[in-house]
């Protein structure tokens, strides 16, 4: 591939097999190359063609109001508006241009889009008529190795599909999509953040008018073969690459559908997207699958959890180790393994108080909202024990017109990919029946797609001084949400008999719900198999 990029952003420039005017191929074919450049040359962020000595007369593409379809493999469409000369019309022109190989139409695409969201995101004109470089909202707050990664990992077929064999995940957003048909039906869909184009397929069996799948990783390339392969559902589907951040889509969405949760529902950061989706591409009152989330938190005991947890640091406390003495380190190692969050499945008994919520209302939220999540914390103690952290999960809800839904991941419902996850403290707390637990989980966004999180929980110590107010106990502990410790392979144990019951501290915690339709929706419990517990 020839690309020749010039100084910082000045231009960037491929070599191409030809170009020409939809209308009338104006440029006659000949054995040398186009060259197509991109710059900013007038102060305005285009494209040119230049061709032997000179550039294309009548070629000029204006990146702000531009927009590139694939043809083909090899081949795209440029269509940009332009005014006449008195300003008064406006029309489309479009431009045919063939590509050498796949690279270079890849590159030549992914070129067009950093160039036009240079232009379009913030009038990124210097004075001296050069583009700054500005960055898009994505780029602007996440470290580019941590991105990498990340789609990266997204895309592969492998974690896809672990995604897909969570059937408490896919089926319920399965059943609130076809429950919910009037809400898809003849409507204009955007599925944020795409993958395999799963939930795309299901918003086209459920009758949308159209759909653009966007996804940012080279999953989409996949999404596009798995739609192919379906020819009835995937004529209605478009697959965009490219970041909800940055791409352009032709029309406005009715709905948006979207899985971007991630563990104790925040992590990944990718609701923020889900959001800067929402803002760009949905019509007013439009509707949001899912449109509500709810962290769910509660102080848990657990004497195994902590004991395994402090007992991985005893390593560090040997003191001839092939004759070296390890336990300069051993604090350190302690707070190391007191840092990771545990992600796993655990029996609710193991519950210490009725949990508390904190809801996100994703037709609401601002994306600044999620750069900080603070939480203050008050519980009543149902058991006398020692309190070892706080457990947390979440849910979301499906508002269908029809139906309403709610896909939960707490402990007692049946297990999901993303289990649910404990902070463990390094110092327990004791707590009797009936006693105040107060405290703060604070949630700080950090560059690496995930958060810090600061957890502290207080009770008054019972007994001496109880009469002068007591002594209060209080214990805290910082937490990286991207580091946790995966314990899945040893899940507690219960049995059956046990689960019939409903468990007692995990009670349906009602919220509004605002709902911009006339009719009151159905309400459908979620069925729970392990346990009683059910949260609306
Ligand atoms: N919707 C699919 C995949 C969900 S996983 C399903 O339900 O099975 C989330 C997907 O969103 C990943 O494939 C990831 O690459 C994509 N994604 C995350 N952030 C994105 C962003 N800012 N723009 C576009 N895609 C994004």
């Amino acid at each position: 591939m020839e690309v020749l990029a010039g100084q910082k952003h000045k231009h960037l420039e491929f070599t191409l097999v030809a170009v020409s005017e939809l209308s009338s191929s104006s440029v006659p074919p000949s054995s040398t190359p186009v060259i197509a450049r991109f710059s900013a040359d007038s102060g305005v962020a285009e494209l040119r063609f230049r061709q032997d000595s000179g550039f294309i007369d009548g070629f000029n593409v204006n990146l702000g109001t531009a927009q590139l379809f694939k043809l083909g493999p090899l081949k795209s469409l440029c269509i940009s508006v332009s005014s006449d000369s008195n300003k008064e019309k406006s029309y489309a022109r479009g431009v045919t241009i063939l590509f050498r190989n796949k690279e270079e139409s890849r590159d030549f695409h992914s070129a067009f889009e950093q160039w036009q969201n240079e232009d379009v995101t913030q009038g990124t004109h210097l004075p001296n008529g050069a583009i700054s470089d500005v960055k898009s909202k994505f780029d602007n707050k996440i470290e580019p190795s941590s991105a990498k990664m990340y789609f990266h990992y997204y895309a592969q077929l492998l974690h896809q599909q672990n995604m897909l064999q969570d059937y408490v995940r896919t089926g319920t957003y399965y059943a609130a999509v076809i429950e919910n048909r009037a809400d898809f039906t003849g409507r204009v869909v955007v599925d944020v953040g795409a993958g395999s184009g799963i939930l795309s397929l299901f918003a086209a069996q459920a009758g949308a008018k159209h759909v653009y799948a966007v996804e940012a990783s080279e999953m989409a390339e996949y999404a596009r073969k798995l739609i192919a392969g379906n020819p009835s559902l995937g004529q209605r589907i478009t697959v965009i690459k490219g970041k909800v951040e940055e791409v352009e889509l032709p029309e406005k969405a009715d709905i948006l559908i979207s899985e971007p949760m991630g563990t104790l529902l925040v992590n990944e950061r990718m609701l923020e997207s889900y959001i800067i989706a929402r803002d760009r591409f949905l019509v007013p009152k439009g509707k949001m699958f899912p449109s509500v989330g709810r962290i769910h938190m509660a102080p848990f005991s657990d004497e195994y959890l902590f004991v395994e947890i402090a007992n991985k640091a005893l390593f560090w406390q040997q003191q001839n180790y092939y004759g070296v003495d390890l336990t300069a380190l051993h604090g350190s190692a302690f707070q190391g393994y007191f840092s990771q969050p545990v992600v796993d499945a655990f029996d609710p008994r193991l519950l210490v108080s009725p949990p508390m919520s904190h809801v996100i209302d994703f037709n609401e939220a601002k994306e600044e909202d999620l750069y900080e999540i603070d939480i203050p914390l008050k519980f009543i103690a149902s058991v006398g024990t020692r309190v070892h952290g706080l457990a947390c999960w979440f849910d979301v809800l499906f508002n269908g017109s029809t139906v309403q839904r709610w896909l939960t991941t707490a402990p007692g419902a049946p297990t999901t990919h993303w289990y649910q996850i404990r902070c463990v403290l390094s110092q327990p707390i004791y707590v009797m029946a009936g006693q105040e637990i107060t405290g703060r989980l604070h949630m700080v966004a950090h560059n690496a797609q995930s958060y810090t999180i600061y957890l502290t929980l207080s009770a008054k110590m019972w007994g001496p001084g109880v009469e002068q107010g007591g002594i209060i106990q209080s214990s805290s502990c910082k937490l990286d949400l991207k580091e946790p410790y995966y314990r899945m392979s040893q899940p507690q144990p219960y049995t059956t008999a046990q689960d019939q019951q409903p468990h007692q501290l995990l009670q349906p915690q009602d919220i509004p719900i605002h709902t911009n339709d006339l009719e009151e929706p159905k309400l459908l419990q979620q069925p729970l198999e392990n346990s009683g517990a059910q949260l609306q």
